[in-house]
């Protein structure tokens, strides 16, 4: 993703303690035939093993620290993928890599929901350094964890995912994407945004959403706004943004930035992906504390889910 925008995208300006009206009036506009919108899909259905683009380079081990709930970080593990054999985790397994389902351990699949730290100087702060992860005052590194996860994609393949979260919200990510997983719930791709890291946090995120990227962390401030975004603090996911676009009705009619999602402001058409109140992911979220973007009022975020971190 390394092009230059010539229109400055809109991505997801969820944000705690300002007007969504603010940023709406500030910051919308519809696309009326522009030219770098409708990239999605950019890559085609991967096989088992095939690695789908944007994936980053496997993870050395030794640099990261393993899950302790029985996940195992030998390299041998890399080399069942497949073959007949269960894997035993997903480490060494590259984000993207597509899994035949037999060799899921469905009567244990805790093992396949891994986290690890992340510490400066090793890969993972290397990869995010400078990029979704900003030198600040507020949100330290040691404050949110990496995490790999197994998800169904949109071809009913099992796909390895990626996300950096918050630490103390970690275990509530793991546990919605377990139950969405065992449910079979579809998400397209789950890549850190550094993966299209194009100079900035909120064209990067525009760029992800153009490829219907499913992310959580970036560290960057609503868009209008000196408050940050809840990604600012890994306490907010977008899910497949494309079918769950961020939307305002702030001036009578619904406004949108991504061509991608011309299909799916309509609410109501049924399609698949589509976020709603009957929705199994909406469902999940919210049992887990979450508050759903979609119920914001005259902006609505559809694919925006946040815990916010409680205030006395
Ligand atoms: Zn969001």
């Amino acid at each position: 993703m390394g092009g230059v925008r010539r229109v400055r995208g809109l991505g997801c300006f969820c944000q705690k303690g300002a007007s969504a009206l603010a940023l709406a009036a500030s910051a919308f506009f519809v696309f009326a035939g522009s030219a770098w919108g409708a990239a999605y899909p950019s890559t085609g259905p991967a096989s088992a093993g095939q690695v789908r683009t944007h994936a980053p380079a496997p993870l050395p081990t030794g640099a990261i620290r393993p899950y302790a709930k029985g996940g195992v970080t030998d390299a041998g593990n890399k080399a069942l993928v497949g073959s007949q054999a269960k894997l035993k985790s997903l480490s060494g397994i590259a984000p993207g890599t597509v899994i035949d389902a037999a060799q899921i351990d469905f009567e244990d699949v805790d093992k396949y929901f891994m986290w690890w730290d992340i510490e400066e100087g090793d890969n993972l702060f290397s990869r995010i350094n400078g990029k979704s992860y900003q030198k600040n005052d507020v949100v330290p590194v040691s404050s949110l964890k990496y995490l790999k996860l197994p998800h169904y994609n949109f071809d009913g393949q099992i796909q390895v995912g990626e996300l950096v979260v918050g630490a103390d919200v970690k275990d509530d990510f793991l546990n919605i994407f377990k139950e969405l997983f065992l449910a079979q719930y579809q998400i397209q791709s789950m890549y850190l945004v550094d993966n299209y890291w194009v100079g900035n946090g909120t064209d990067t995120d525009s760029a992800s959403i153009d490829e219907n990227n499913t992310s959580a962390f970036c560290f960057r401030a609503a868009t209008a706004s000196e408050n940050l975004s809840w990604h600012a603090y890994g306490r907010a996911i977008d899910i497949n943004p494309q079918q769950n676009p961020y939307v305002s009705y702030a001036n009578g009619t619904p406004q949108w930035s991504h061509e991608n999602a011309n299909g799916y402001i309509d609410r109501d058409t049924g399609l698949p992906h589509v976020i709603t109140t009957e929705d199994l992911a909406y469902q999940t979220f919210l049992k887990y504390g979450f508050i759903w973007g979609g119920e914001l009022g005259t902006v609505r975020d559809y694919q925006h889910f946040a815990k916010p971190i409680e205030t006395p």
